[in-house]
């Protein structure tokens, strides 16, 4: 019998970065790394999920961090090369790097360019100097301005990262940020909103926080004054300037992490697997599990979740059908209304089962 194996998304996790940012609990660390060990370690992953899926599709690869603009070209250049040699990857159609500014001159950028990627997503955060300061990031805001338009005149995809909501922020400061994105021309930015997690020298200080409401006030500020459309709870873009991979994988699809701190969903057969990058391992999941995942993930997106048997299973129609000013289902997708978005969490609570 001929197997049938899905499409994978790859995610490649550079988890080293220049210094620690004081808000970030994201898994990094700031060290200069052995690169080639670490290549080796990629390889090896990919060897593993070779052997085991075969030339695999590959639609996306995007590699995450940490800061992976760190890494030496050469190196970018071997794991390029091996997923060439291993996967399919004739259909790939987005290869996105993470950046931070000052950490890739424009001449590592071309090399970056010539050797696959085709969108660059930076992490701007705030085009204050003050604000950076105190977000404890290393550059400032002519540097990251900089970058983004090398990035622009290059002929690539570029995003970038920011945080709002701040101590003191308020809508005005909001306002202001939509008007730098919307001026420098940027396709596509994703807006986080500060949380502050414990473990991180954030939360080991009394910040002044804006409030719950405040929050919610600014976020809704975003979609009236930025030139691009919400398509997740954070993410805005132009038409078709949408992030592929991360869409991919919102809607489900499946994918596989590389390197340590990396997770992925593997589908094998028609069953799915919870795998983790570094440790090589991978977990039946039931189909149950697989859709409330799904559902987690898709109700953040404006595209929604589409209904099939799995969805079927776990969902509460009748909780859907008597609240449709926070959830509604069109074209057999099931959607959270901006009102639903507000409490996605205790709304996810009640769609399922
Ligand atoms: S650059 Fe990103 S991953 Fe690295 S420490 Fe700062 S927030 Fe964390």
């Amino acid at each position: 019998m001929t197997r049938m194996i899905a499409p994978h998304n790859i995610y490649i996790h550079v988890p080293y970065c220049i210094s620690k940012c004081s808000y970030c609990a994201f898994f990094s660390r700031a060290i200069s790394p052995d690169w080639d060990s670490y290549c080796n370690q990629i390889c090896n992953e990919i060897d593993y999920w070779f052997n085991k899926l075969g030339r695999i599709n590959v639609p996306t690869i995007f590699f995450g961090g940490g800061t992976p603009s760190l890494m030496p070209i050469n190196i970018f250049q071997k794991i390029m090369q091996y997923l060439n040699s291993k996967f399919d990857l004739s259909c790939c159609d987005e290869v996105t790097v993470e950046s931070n500014p000052g950490t890739i001159t424009y001449d590592k950028l071309q090399r970056f360019i010539e050797n696959g990627i085709t969108r660059l997503s930076i992490g701007v955060q705030s085009f204050d100097d003050d604000e950076l300061q105190f977000l404890g990031r290393k550059h400032n805001a002519q540097t990251a301005i900089d970058l983004i338009n090398d990035a622009q005149k290059s002929g690539i995809r570029v995003s970038a990262d920011f945080i709002y909501g701040l101590p003191n922020h308020n809508v005005k400061n909001v306002i202001r940020l939509c008007t730098q994105i919307n001026d420098i021309g940027l396709q596509h930015a994703s807006l986080y909103e500060l949380t502050i997690e414990p473990n991180t020298p954030f939360g080991h200080m009394n910040l002044n926080m804006p409030s719950n409401d405040e929050m919610a006030e600014m976020y809704l500020t975003i979609q009236s004054h930025l030139n691009l459309s919400r398509y997740e709870v954070s993410n805005y873009s132009a038409p078709n300037q949408q992030c592929r991979h991360n869409q991919n994988i919102w809607d489900g699809d499946a994918y596989i992490g590389l390197g340590n701190g990396a997770m992925g969903r593997v589908l094998i057969d028609g069953d799915w697997f919870e795998q983790s990058g570094g440790n090589i391992k991978a977990n039946k999941i039931d189909a149950n599990t697989r859709a409330t995942e799904r559902i987690i993930t898709g109700l953040r997106t404006t595209r929604g979740v589409l209904i099939d048997d799995t969805i079927k299973n776990i969902v509460d129609i009748d909780f859907i059908n008597s609240n449709n000013e926070l959830v509604q289902i069109k074209d057999n997708h099931i959607i959270a209304t901006s009102k639903g978005l507000l409490t996605l969490d205790n709304l996810i609570l009640h769609i399922i089962k």
